[in-house]
Parts: C-alpha cells; sequence; structure tokens
C-alpha cells in the first residue's frame, strides 16, 4: 500500500510513466498505420432464440489482424484509441464495414440484423446523425431496423439530455439501440424509461456467475423483468453453456450469445456455422416449457 502511494505521489516524474506515455504515442501510431493498411477485422458472434434456434442477427467485434502478431483482441488496443483522434475514424471503418458484410449476406441470401459497438465519443461526436444517415443511404439494401448500436451502459454520456436527444434523432432514421453491459453502469431507471433504446443486454459477468451465486442470478432475474416491464428486449451475453442457457429460458429469456452457442468468427465462417447449428440444434435438447 505505501508503495502504490509512493507511486501516485511521484507520477507526474515517474520515468515508468513517461515510458508508459511513449509507449501509448508509437502504439497509436502503429494504429494509424493498421488504419490505412485494412488491418482491421470484424468478426461476427451469433445471435440466437434459443426456445427455437432462430439466428436473430450478429455482432461485429473488431479485431487487429496484426503481421507477425496474429489476432489482437479489442481489450488491448481500444483502451489506446480512446480519446485520440483515431477513435472517430475506427468507429466509422466498423460501421462501414459491418454495413458492407450485410450487403455481402443479403446477395447469399443471408439477410440478416447486424449490430455494431459505438463508443460514447463516437455517438456524441457532432454531426454523427448525419454522417450516419448519409452510411445508411449508401447501403440502401440495409432496412435501418436490422442495423443496431450497441452503446456501453457505462459510456462516459456527460449529458444524459443531450444523449437521448441524439438516440432519438438516429433513432428516426430506424436503427436500434441495446445498452451493452447492462447492470454494471448507473442507469436511473427514470433515463431508463425515457432513453430510446429498444434492448438491454445482461452483462455477461452475471450470467456467466448466475449458476453459482444468488446473487447473481437475483440481478439476472430483476433485468429481465425490469426489461419486460418497460417493453424491452433482452439479451443474455457469455452464455457458455446448455445450461445457462436453460435456466434462462426459465427466466423468460430467450434471446442469447455467447460461446455455448458460437464463438465470434470471421463472416466467411458464418454460413457454414449456421447450417451445422440448424442440423445439429442442440436447443432441441432443452426442453423450454411450452408457455415460453
Ligand atoms: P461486448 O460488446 O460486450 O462484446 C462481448 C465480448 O465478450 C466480446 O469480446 C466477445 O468475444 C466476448 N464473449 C462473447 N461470448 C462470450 C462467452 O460466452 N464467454 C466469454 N468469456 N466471453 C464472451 P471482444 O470481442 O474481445 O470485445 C470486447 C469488448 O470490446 C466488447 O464488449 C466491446 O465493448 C468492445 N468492442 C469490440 N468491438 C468494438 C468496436 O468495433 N467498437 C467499439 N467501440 N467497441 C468494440
Ligand atoms: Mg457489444
Ligand atoms: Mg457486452
Ligand atoms: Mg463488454
Amino acid at each position: 500500500l505505501a508503495k502504490e502511494a509512493g507511486k501516485n505521489r511521484y507520477q507526474l516524474f515517474d520515468p515508468v510513466s513517461d515510458r508508459r506515455a511513449q509507449t501509448h504515442r508509437e502504439y497509436l501510431q502503429r494504429l494509424e498505420q493498421a488504419l490505412a493498411a485494412r488491418e482491421f477485422v470484424l468478426y461476427y458472434q451469433p445471435k440466437v432464440d434459443l426456445s427455437d434456434g432462430r439466428l436473430l442477427g450478429v455482432e461485429a467485434l473488431i479485431r487487429w489482424q496484426r503481421p507477425d502478431h496474429g489476432l489482437v483482441s479489442p481489450g488491448e488496443f481500444l483502451p489506446h484509441l480512446q480519446s485520440s483522434h483515431l477513435e472517430l475514424a475506427v468507429g466509422g471503418w466498423v460501421i462501414e464495414e459491418a454495413l458492407d458484410q450485410a450487403q455481402r449476406w443479403r446477395e447469399q441470401g443471408l439477410d440478416l440484423c447486424v449490430s455494431v459497438n459505438v463508443s460514447a465519443a463516437q455517438l456524441q461526436q457532432p454531426g454523427f446523425h448525419d454522417w450516419l444517415e448519409i452510411a445508411l443511404r449508401r447501403h440502401p439494401g440495409q432496412a435501418p431496423e436490422l442495423f443496431e448500436l450497441e452503446v456501453l451502459e457505462t459510456a462516459q454520456i456527460e449529458d444524459m439530455d443531450a444523449a437521448v436527444t441524439i438516440l432519438r434523432r438516429c433513432g428516426e432514421l430506424g436503427v436500434r439501440f441495446a445498452l451493452d453491459d447492462f447492470g454494471t453502469g448507473y442507469s436511473s431507471l427514470t433515463y431508463l424509461r425515457k432513453l430510446p433504446v429498444q434492448t438491454l443486454k445482461i452483462d455477461q459477468s452475471f450470467v456467466r456467475g448466475m449458476l453459482g451465486n444468488a446473487d447473481d442470478m437475483g440481478i439476472v432475474d430483476g433485468v429481465i423483468r425490469m426489461a419486460l416491464a418497460f417493453r424491452m428486449e433482452v439479451v443474455a451475453e457469455g452464455v457458455e453453456t446448455l445450461a445457462h442457457g436453460r435456466v434462462l429460458l426459465q427466466l423468460g429469456c430467450h434471446r442469447m450469445q455467447g460461446y455455448g452457442i458460437a464463438r465470434p468468427m470471421p463472416a466467411e465462417a458464418l454460413a457454414d456455422w449456421l447450417e451445422t447449428w440448424q442440423r445439429e440444434a442442440p436447443w432441441r435438447q432443452l426442453h423450454a416449457p411450452a408457455a415460453l
């Protein structure tokens, strides 16, 4: 503890943090090259209705295909992007790429709802609404209702009323919104009622913990009931096993996403995954009660 306190006190002159700042700048330059060299890729993770196995859509998740380093996960490089000039550029690329991919799938006969994660900075950037409108217009085949933006519940939203306005205006374009990692932030119920958001995504930490922990189970149950009360849809993240799926169905949540269903995969792998998923039909083992 004393060491910790000492570290903080001398932080300004700390050669360690100085080196860290240098590393950060270099990393950021590398990310800028990566964007130009098209080294970012989107992986897609299916969301399904586990009561009947239906594919509801896919969530786009960014990765960095770094030459000689393999696939770098967003947890590693997104923190470097945050509050840099590159954050909006990469965020814009993600939306364009996801819309392009949706179009490629449609040409193959797969009409999919595609979800994209957006940062608070991206959403609150002046002109985001107009930019999004143009991006959607460039993809006339994509029904805006099949395009969803996931916003972190913990997002650094400074001005809630302004955020409500942005979400409303973007919602008027037809796009849908989901609150991501729900349960980890501080949404007041008042705002939850006001926010033009159609879906809550229960954070995976609660879903993973719920089978062994009564508190987590209580949170999952509570979020599901709240979503129903607000006439919102609810998606459980982090469904790693069919046992999780079975309990969620019993609790009244049937939209799910997780390694137990599918891991995020390259776009080209989706059709094969879907074929196997439908042939093996693992959800049939769940014997969901007819009432669900
Ligand atoms: P998220 O949006 O909550 O996405 C879910 C994360 O959990 C993904 O990690 C996914 O691979 C992982 N996951 C899914 N199912 C399971 C499971 O059953 N078990 C476990 N242990 N993990 C599971 P990933 O791809 O590393 O992304 C991490 C976070 O980075 C995302 O969390 C999202 O907040 C952010 N992110 C990813 N792509 C983008 C992007 O294009 N833009 C922005 N702004 N953020 C992104
Ligand atoms: Mg997400
Ligand atoms: Mg999440
Ligand atoms: Mg997350």
